[in-house]
């Protein structure tokens, strides 16, 4: 199949099964105002990753990247009243937009955005002894994957589930000489779910609007 027909397939699947709202549609089109426009999970990766927080029934959930907020909006809507979000931004010019994005979808008391480097949130919840997470999303520079696998494990409990975007990057996962950083990242991070016994885990290649790629998805034994 070409690139052309894996987009029309994947548009055409989300036009059909994905209830994406004008304030879920107005956060994807505002990732265009942000440092990295156009980064952010597509509408059916948006939605699955609802799902996955009515399927475990996640009310306690982390996002380490948030960028306009597009994927915090799909996990906090799904979640319901009474639920919290923390999700991790670098960037005050990108905490900004998604602020107004969770505002605008009345998110404001479930979402909570820290602005900073995630390495250091982490640590800093880790530290504060916050209770643990029922669901970690990873989906911010792919060189740290092994820190935030790392810290997630630690702020979650046995059956958290921990979802990790961008684990196949064109193939280029397998490519063990790559000097890319975010592909040595995201295989030391395989490699650290292998060898850990806590996790049982797989990972699912997609090929969609963004071309070829997947992700990993682990729970906490
Ligand atoms: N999860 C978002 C979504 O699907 O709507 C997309 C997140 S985007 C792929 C990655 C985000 O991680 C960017 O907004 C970027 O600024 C942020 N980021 C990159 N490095 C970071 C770091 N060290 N700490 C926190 N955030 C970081």
């Amino acid at each position: 199949m070409s690139a052309e027909q894996w987009a029309e397939v994947d548009s055409y699947l989300a036009e059909k099964l994905v209830d994406e709202d004008q304030a879920l549609r107005t956060a994807r089109e505002s990732s265009g105002e942000t440092l990295y426009p156009g980064i952010d999970v597509t509408p059916n990766m948006g939605a699955f990753l609802g799902l996955l927080v009515q399927i475990t029934g996640a009310v306690r959930i982390l996002e380490i990247g948030t960028l306009a907020g597009y994927s915090a909006i799909w996990m906090a809507r799904a979640a319901g009243p009474g639920a919290q979000l923390v999700t991790c931004e670098l960037e005050q010019a990108n905490a900004d937009v998604a602020q107004s994005n969770i505002d605008r979808a009345g998110l404001s008391e479930r979402v909570n955005i820290v602005i900073g480097a995630a390495a250091e949130t982490l640590e800093s919840l880790i530290r504060q002894h916050e209770d643990p997470f029922d669901l970690v999303f990873i989906d911010a520079d792919k060189k740290s994957n092994p820190d935030y696998l790392d810290a997630a494990v630690q702020l979650s409990r046995p059956g958290s589930v921990i979802v990790i975007d961008n684990t196949v990057r064109g193939g280029s996962v397998v490519d063990a000489a790559s000097h890319d950083p975010d592909i040595i990242g995201t295989r030391r991070m395989v490699d650290m779910i292998a060898s850990d016994s806590r996790l049982t885990a797989t990972a699912l290649q997609t090929v969609g609007s963004k071309g070829w790629d997947g992700f990993t998805i682990l729970r906490r034994k």
